[in-house]
């Protein structure tokens, strides 16, 4: 792997998503029930989901609307925020991550069970944004994400646009009768 932008320790930037091949191999040998299976256990995933109470910087402030009565992500199955990383199946980052922060990021992260998604929210976790400096890692290179949200702060319009984008990507996965069954 090169070299990152950012210094830090070695094992911070190893990257941890290669589950997607595993996945990709796994569906290889789907058969119809499987596939059926799958689409159902799909469909109950995607509408329950529960995201990790968790906030960065001002980003965390747009993800708090999102959750309230005026844009209400109820309405997407999303609205139980856990206070563990144990209970929840989502991460948001909500702002900029530091490289004080970013081993703490990523032990939440291992600390979550699986299956397990995350998103990426405005400029400053998925690139440092306008924070440019030693100070600051993307956050895709602390843990693996799904899906990006641009914008400084982005609405919460968008966010909840990043997590209809999710529920699709998690409707499309394959693999998922035989992952719950060890198969
Ligand atoms: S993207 Fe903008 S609003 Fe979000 S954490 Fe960075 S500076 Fe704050």
């Amino acid at each position: 792997m090169e070299t990152p932008f950012a210094s830090g320790p070695a094992e911070l930037f190893a990257r941890i998503d290669n589950a997607a091949i595993d996945n990709a191999a796994s569906a290889a040998s789907e058969g119809v029930l499987f596939a059926k299976l799958d689409q159902a256990i799909n469909w109950a995933r995607k509408n329950s989901i529960w995201p990790m109470s968790f906030g960065l910087a001002c980003c965390a402030i747009e993800m708090m609307s999102m959750s309230a009565s005026r844009f209400d992500i109820a309405r997407f199955g999303a609205e139980v925020f856990r206070g563990s990383p144990r209970q929840s199946d989502l991460m948001i980052i909500a702002g900029r991550v530091s490289n004080k922060m970013a081993p703490v990021i990523r032990h939440l992260y291992q600390q979550m069970p699986e299956p397990k998604w995350a998103i990426s929210m405005g400029a400053c976790a998925t690139s440092t944004g306008v924070f440019n400096n030693y100070a600051l890692v993307p956050v895709n290179q602390v843990i693996p994400i799904d899906v990006y949200v641009p914008g400084c702060p982005p609405r919460p319009e968008q966010l909840i646009h990043a997590l209809m984008l999710l529920q699709r990507k998690i409707q499309a996965e394959s693999g998922t009768t035989k992952n719950v069954l060890n198969l």
